[in-house]
C-alpha cells in the first residue's frame, strides 16, 4: 500500500537516523571532485564495480594531461584505456560524445558553467548526452556540486522499496519520489549509508534481516528470519575518491 508524504518523509528521516548510528556519518574529503571528473567517472561506473571504474577512471587521467585531449581522441582509443570498466564502447561513445558537444559549446572541455545552473537545468542539460541518465546527473550534482540530491542505483532503489518508503518500479521513478523528502544537507550521507545497507544488510538475495538496523521500520513483507550471514564489508566508494 502506498503511504502518505508525510508518512514518508517521517519514515525516511528515521531511517536516515537510523543509518547513521548503526554506519555514522560517511567521511567526505574537503574538496568536491570537478564535475567533469564527476561526470566522466560516473560514466565509468556504470554497471560495474567501483574498483574497476576506479582503474579506468586513473588510465584517463594518467595517460593525458587534460580532458581536452581526451577529447581529441576517437571512440575507439578512449576505449582502449577504459575496457577494464566494461562495455567499453558505450562508455567510450558517451564520453565523446559529451566531451564534444562541451567542447563546441564552450571552447574547451570544462563543465564548471554549470554550477551557476539550478538543478533541474542541469538534469535538462546532462541527460541530453547519450548514456547519461537520471542517475548519472544527479551523482555530479550531489558528488561534486554538493546540491542536496540523492542519486538512486540500484541499493537506494531496493532498500527504498523494501522498507516501504516507496512503491515503484524503477529507480528513475524512485529518484523523484524522494527528492523533495531528503532531509537538508543529508543527501550524500542518506544514499551513501544506504548503499552500505544494501551491500551488507539488504542484499538483493537472502537479505540479513535479523541482523539489520533497520529491522523495526521496515515493511518489507518477505523479511527474512536467517538471513545469509555473509558480512560484505566493502566501503570503497568511487565518487567519494575523485
Ligand atoms: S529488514 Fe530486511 S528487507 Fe528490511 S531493510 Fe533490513 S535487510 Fe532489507
Amino acid at each position: 500500500m502506498k503511504i502518505s508524504k508525510k508518512k514518508r518523509a517521517e519514515l525516511i528521516k528515521k531511517i536516515n537516523e537510523r543509518l547513521i548510528e548503526h554506519f555514522g556519518i560517511p567521511p567526505r574529503k574537503e574538496e568536491r571532485a570537478d564535475p567533469l571528473d564527476a561526470l566522466i567517472g560516473t560514466i565509468l561506473s556504470q554497471n560495474t564495480n567501483d574498483r574497476n571504474s576506479w582503474r579506468a577512471y586513473l588510465n584517463l587521467k594518467e595517460n593525458f594531461s587534460s580532458w581536452d585531449e581526451v577529447a581529441e581522441l576517437e571512440a575507439p582509443e578512449i576505449e582502449e584505456h577504459i575496457r577494464i570498466a566494461g562495455l567499453g564502447n558505450q562508455k567510450a561513445n558517451a564520453i565523446k560524445e559529451a566531451l564534444n558537444d562541451i567542447v563546441s559549446k564552450k571552447g574547451n572541455a570544462d563543465l564548471n558553467y554549470i554550477r551557476d545552473l539550478t538543478d533541474d537545468e542541469i538534469i535538462a542539460e546532462l541527460t541530453k548526452y547519450k548514456g547519461v541518465g537520471l542517475k548519472t546527473t544527479s551523482c555530479v550534482l550531489l558528488f561534486s556540486l554538493d546540491r542536496n540530491i540523492c542519486p538512486v542505483d540500484t541499493h537506494v532503489h531496493r532498500t527504498m522499496n523494501r522498507t516501504g518508503a516507496v512503491k515503484t518500479s524503477a529507480p528513475d521513478k524512485t529518484f523523484h519520489e524522494i527528492r523533495p523528502l531528503i532531509p537538508e544537507g543529508q543527501a550524500h550521507t542518506f544514499h551513501t549509508n544506504l548503499i552500505l545497507l544494501g551491500r551488507e544488510f539488504c542484499k538483493p538475495q537472502k537479505p540479513d534481516c535479523p541482523n539489520c538496523p533497520l529491522l523495526d521500520l521496515c515493511g518489507f513483507k518477505e523479511k527474512t528470519r536467517e538471513g545469509e550471514k555473509r558480512y560484505n564489508h566493502n566501503n570503497f566508494l568511487l565518487l567519494d575518491r575523485l
